[in-house]
């Protein structure tokens, strides 16, 4: 299942480059272009799905799969211990940018509160 138009598809795909970190059937995770920490990585699931409910909705099991790879990366990434934060931004309040559903995964320094005021 894939979007000709989603750039998230053209990186699965191998068309559009990415760093990866961590890659299985269903799973990808790659570093973002802009990071706003020192590990700021992203999982998606490989198939497209817009936003979290999509996912949730079409497929629980690869969305459990998408949670446990974004800890698989935490712990790749040696931020497990200090600790990290799981973030995805759902529709235009949220600021979702790119409507592939993926999970941010920040972390390498004390990450403040969760929102801003
Ligand atoms: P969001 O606002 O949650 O939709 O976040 C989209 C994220 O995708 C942003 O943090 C962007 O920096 C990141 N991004 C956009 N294009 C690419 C790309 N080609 N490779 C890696 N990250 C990207």
């Amino acid at each position: 299942m894939t979007d000709a138009d989603c750039i998230f598809c053209k990186i699965v795909a191998g068309d559009i480059p990415a760093t990866k970190v961590l890659e299985n059937d269903r799973v990808l995770a790659f570093r973002d272009l802009y990071p706003k920490a020192p590990t700021h990585v992203l999982v998606i699931p490989k198939d497209h799905y817009a936003n979290v409910a999509e996912l949730t909705a079409a497929d629980p099991a690869l969305a459990g799969e998408v949670l446990r790879a974004a800890a698989e990366v935490a712990l790749n990434e040696g931020v497990a211990e200090d600790g990290w934060r799981l973030l995805a931004n759902t529709g235009a309040n949220g600021g979702q940018e790119v409507f592939h559903v993926h999970f941010h995964v920040f972390g390498g320094k004390p990450l403040g509160r969760m929102l801003s005021n």
